[in-house]
């Protein structure tokens, strides 16, 4: 059995902006299910909610500052939080990172330098709970200086650095590294340095004993400069210790025959049920309830990263066809308005919903018969995965997870039982529709569709498996 600290700046049910919640909430309880001694660390945001009973664990004294450590679980299981608690800097409204305007908090460094600080003492069992981690497992920027200063102690535990996604590197002025009081010996090109400013997600990158991604493509995609943001230098001399490990999901969270948030459960035996769910999002959002026009949903943040600016130019096009699409998202602006500009024109067509909503979310992924995610990039994704478990067919660029985890609809893939969605190549509107298309003329037939839901629906996405190679991982440090 090994002890495990995992490190991270957010977990579902606890506090979630994006994927890495999804991933660091359920991963940790997949490896308890294994048996193993893990235990959470996080910063007590304001949004952080939990239903169980929170206790005073502990008060330490880092840069003159006085640290408490709260413990609490994570609903429903027996995986144990340590929640860093300093109101200074994260008793504050909204988001973990940015303000009600989309900025980030003007203090990101020292908030999460903070974090960092706390969880090596954790790490080296300063805290004093007679808990001395063998594994400390750090996820994304906001925990990458914990391998830069575990390094440097002795009888140190090993480390694993987990990237969720390089486009954010956490990159400060040069000038912050001594804000931070970071040791001298961290400070080089070869170090946290990075054209000279302070990129914390380098602490991972050349410190951990170990860096994963959450996909095996994206592994690869990351060694090139395409998608290495120029640490595909670091990445490709450091490609003996890098692998990708691709994400589950919460089978109980995304389960189409159980879940809470839908009226109307199904199966692949009883695919007429989604039908039900589809009407209800129709007519939710005033959308002719025809059963025959097919539905496409997205949900995500409105970033180019997702594609959304080939939506855009799709658009145009696809409302000429017989089709509806219904969109829950937030992020730029920019995106937000031109896309509420034509629900405004098409109402009987395109629904725009601007906000987070983990209700709806499950109640698109029911009832669309078309997710779409024409990701330009995407470690690994998930609503694709939900996608094909609630029998709605995903378009997806082949990038990243999106092409591990979806097959393409071909006659060989239809003939051996694995087609599973619609996969594109070209980042590029052109092919965009050219797929699209494509789905529309599979959903004109229902019995190739209905093959392609069973084939999606039966799929295995569980932590299982992945949370063992985690372990295996773990047990080869
Ligand atoms: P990323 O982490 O890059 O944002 P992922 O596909 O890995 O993308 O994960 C996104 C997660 O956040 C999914 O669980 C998705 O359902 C959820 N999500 C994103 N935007 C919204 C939203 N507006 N409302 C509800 N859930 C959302």
């Amino acid at each position: 059995m090994k002890k495990i600290l995992f490190v991270t700046s957010e977990a579902h049910p606890l506090i979630k902006t994006g994927g890495l919640a999804d991933v660091c909430g359920s991963l940790p309880k997949a490896l308890a299910d294994l048996s193993q001694d893990i235990k959470l660390i996080i910063p007590n945001y304001q949004a952080l909610k939990t239903s169980e009973n929170v206790r005073f664990l502990c008060s330490i004294r880092v840069d003159n500052r006085n640290i408490n450590i709260l413990e609490t679980r994570m609903p429903d299981s027996h995986v144990i939080v340590w929640l860093v608690d300093y109101p200074a800097y994260y008793n504050y409204p909204g988001n973990p990172y940015v303000d009600e305007q989309g900025e980030s908090w003007p203090n990101n460094a020292e908030r999460f330098g903070l974090f960092c600080r706390i969880a090596v003492e954790a790490a080296m069992d300063r805290v004093h709970q007679d808990w001395k981690p063998d594994i400390v497992h750090c996820n994304d920027w906001q925990t990458g200086l914990v391998p830069a200063l575990l390094s440097l102690e002795h009888g140190r535990p090993s480390t694993v650095f987990t990237i969720h996604n390089m486009a954010y590197q956490g990159l400060f002025p040069g000038s912050t590294a001594a804000v931070l009081n970071l040791p001298g010996k961290l400070w080089h090109p070869a170090g946290l340095e990075f054209h000279d400013m302070l990129s914390f997600i380098k602490g991972g990158l050349v410190y951990a004993d170990y860096i994963t991604t959450v996909s095996p493509t994206y592994a690869l995609e990351i060694q090139t400069p395409e998608l290495g943001y120029g640490l595909e230098g670091l990445l490709d001399h450091r490609k003996e210790f890098l692998g990708g490990i691709i994400n589950g999901i919460d089978l109980d969270q995304w389960n189409p025959e159980t879940d809470p948030y839908i009226t109307q459960h199904f199966s692949a035996a009883t695919l007429n049920k989604k039908q039900l769910n589809k009407y209800e999002l129709q007519r939710r959002f005033s959308l002719p309830d025809n059963e025959r026009i097919p539905l496409f949903g997205l949900i995500g943040r409105l970033v180019e990263q997702k594609g959304i600016d080939l939506i855009l130019e799709c658009l145009p096009e696809m409302i000429t066809m017989d089709m509806q699409f219904v969109l829950l998202g937030s992020g730029d602006k920019d995106f937000e308005k031109q896309l509420q500009k034509l629900a405004h024109l098409y109402p009987d067509k395109i629904s725009i919903t601007i906000g987070y909503d983990e209700s709806l979310a499950h109640l698109i992924e029911a009832g669309a018969d078309i997710f779409l995610m024409p990701s330009r990039f995407e470690p690994c994704g998930l609503n694709q995965m939900y996608s094909q478990r609630y029998g709605t067919i995903p378009i997806v660029r082949k990038t990243g997870g999106l092409a591990d985890t979806v097959v393409d609809t071909l006659p060989e893939t239809l003939a051996n039982h694995t087609a599973s969605g619609i996969v594109f190549n070209e980042a590029s509107s052109g092919s965009l529709l050219e797929a699209i298309k494509r789905a529309m003329i599979l959903y004109s037939s229902p019995d190739t569709w209905k093959k392609m839901q069973s084939n999606a629906m039966k799929k295995d996405f569980s932590w299982q498996s992945s949370a063992e190679q985690y372990l295996a991982l773990y047990e080869n440090l």
